[in-house]
């Protein structure tokens, strides 16, 4: 058996298209999306992919506002700048580009972030949404990983799901996702012994670990569908996933390319949420401010 490609290029290239009407919508009725991101340091990978969302902006017709910070900005101000983004009415999502410098406390300047401009899905609010089945904003990669496993035309319900990585961004949220469609899901991380009689048993195989050639063919069912991750850049320059990709290939029935699958949903993911953002904005304008919305939105408005 060779696989079928899942093309997460292309799904995003259908889904960005989709987004222009929506912009279109929200500007007749003089709303603007707009999304902030902000950087602090000059992490050459931050970098490029602040740059690869900010495109993605202008790509859709969504105002970007990116604001670069220096290595060593305090934490105070950080806070107070996400303040003042979480006040502003032409911003719609905050995005703080993770990895953050050690001296500041991540967990606290991401639950800064209004929960309504949370559009990584990162703030406690969301997450716990996430829990029970009713999240505001999705995480974006998870998200984006679930929407590649719809255009396969699989039913989720009752399959085994093997996640290989537990990390709070992408393992833990996507286990969720799908026990919510009612999978019977399995996560696996570094501690896991012998990860290969886990990953036999997967319908659905979802790999999330940073580790190039985790998986093999000997890991893999016949016939699963194999979605990789992975975004591991090799010595000579080469981006790989944690798959091995034209082993597992030909013993699965749909995988995901490194790059070219699920890299391009997590962007496009980023840009529905944020449009999200700007059509509840638009729902509740008449609010005066933020602090008078919140009520109705923390009760799923
Ligand atoms: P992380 O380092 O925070 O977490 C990695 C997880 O994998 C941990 O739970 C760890 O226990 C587990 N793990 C590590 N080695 C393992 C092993 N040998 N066997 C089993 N489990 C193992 O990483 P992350 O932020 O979740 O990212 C994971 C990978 O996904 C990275 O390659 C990252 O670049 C990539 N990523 C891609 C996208 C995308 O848009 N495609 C988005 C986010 C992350």
């Amino acid at each position: 058996m060779t696989a079928q490609i899942i093309d997460g290029k292309a799904l995003s290239r259908q889904l960005r298209e989709g987004f222009k009407t929506r912009v279109a919508a929200l500007l007749e009725q003089g709303l603007t999306p707009g999304l902030a991101v902000i950087l602090i340091g000059d992490n050459p990978a931050s970098r490029v992919y602040v740059g690869n969302k900010v495109k993605a902006c202008e790509e859709c017709g969504v105002r970007s506002f990116h604001i670069a910070l220096p290595d060593h900005t305090p934490q105070a101000e950080l806070l107070a700048t996400i303040a003042r983004l979480n006040a502003d009415p032409a911003v719609h999502g905050i995005l703080i580009q993770l990895p953050l410098p050690p001296h500041i406390d991540g967990p606290s300047v991401l639950e800064a972030i209004s929960v309504h401009k949370d559009v990584d899905g990162f703030h406690l609010y969301n997450v716990g949404g996430l829990v029970v089945g009713n999240t505001i904003f999705p995480p974006c990669t998870p998200y984006g990983v679930q929407l590649l496993l719809d255009t396969t035309g699989t039913e989720v319900a009752g399959k085994n799901v093997v996640v290989v990585g537990a990390s709070n961004i992408v393992g833990k949220p996507m286990a969720l996702m799908l026990l919510q469609r009612e999978a019977t899901v399995t996560i696996c991380h570094a501690r896991t012994r012998d990860l290969a009689q886990h990953t036999i048993l997967a319908d659905i195989l979802i790999v999330a670990a940073g580790r190039p050639g985790l998986i093999v063919p000997q890991m893999v069912k016949h016939g699963a569908i194999v979605i990789d991750v992975g975004i591991n850049r090799l010595p000579d320059g080469k981006i790989v996933g944690d798959v091995d990709f034209a082993g597992v290939r030909e013993k699965a029935s749909w995988i995901t390319p490194v790059p070219g699958g699920v890299g391009p949903m997590t962007v496009t993911m980023l840009i529905e949420n944020t449009l999200r953002s700007a059509e509840r904005a638009l729902r509740l304008r008449h609010a005066d401010d933020y602090q008078e919305w919140e009520a109705p939105i923390l009760k799923g408005a």
